[in-house]
């Protein structure tokens, strides 16, 4: 398997919704390995699939974004399956988007569903940074960028 390394804007892949993953097989545990050491190594909170030119629904990210020793949680095909009302602006940073912050208002409760490597069903409860990191990684998976939330 290829090396995959993170790509910046303004890559096509980034702007490009992916494809659902319906194989759980044993490339798809080395593409997450190699996610899992490149958001590391990068000292993100979170990555996704799109962040490495691969075009498939996974994403990863730290359980608590405050502690770069905590556990990295993958979701293949995550859904937002609720969402609070409550909302906050706040500034975000993109490992694709170097030296670049935008503001953008999230949700500040979610719920979220996806299946880990081994096909095993996951249920998120986050909040706060959590919660925005996953939405952040979501949006990449449908091709949007913090800097499509910038204001002109
Ligand atoms: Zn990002």
């Amino acid at each position: 398997m290829k090396n995959l390394k993170l790509i910046t804007y303004p890559h096509l892949a980034l702007k490009t919704k992916s494809a659902k993953i319906l194989v759980f097989d044993d490339e798809l545990k080395k593409i997450i390995a190699q996610m899992k050491s490149i958001m590391h190594a990068d000292k993100g909170i979170g990555l996704a699939g799109n962040q490495v030119n691969i075009l498939k629904r996974i994403i990863i990210f730290l359980s608590d974004p405050g502690d770069s020793a905590s556990e990295t949680i993958t979701l293949i095909n995550p859904k937002i399956i609720s969402a609070s009302n409550e909302t906050k602006i706040d500034k975000e940073g993109c490992l694709s988007c170097p030296k670049k912050e935008v503001e953008i208002e999230r949700a500040i409760k979610i719920t979220v569903l996806g299946r880990n490597e081994n096909n095993k069903r996951q249920k998120v409860k986050a909040k706060d940074l959590l919660a925005r990191s996953i939405q952040h990684e979501i949006d990449h998976i449908n091709g949007k960028l913090i800097l499509d939330y910038e204001k002109n």
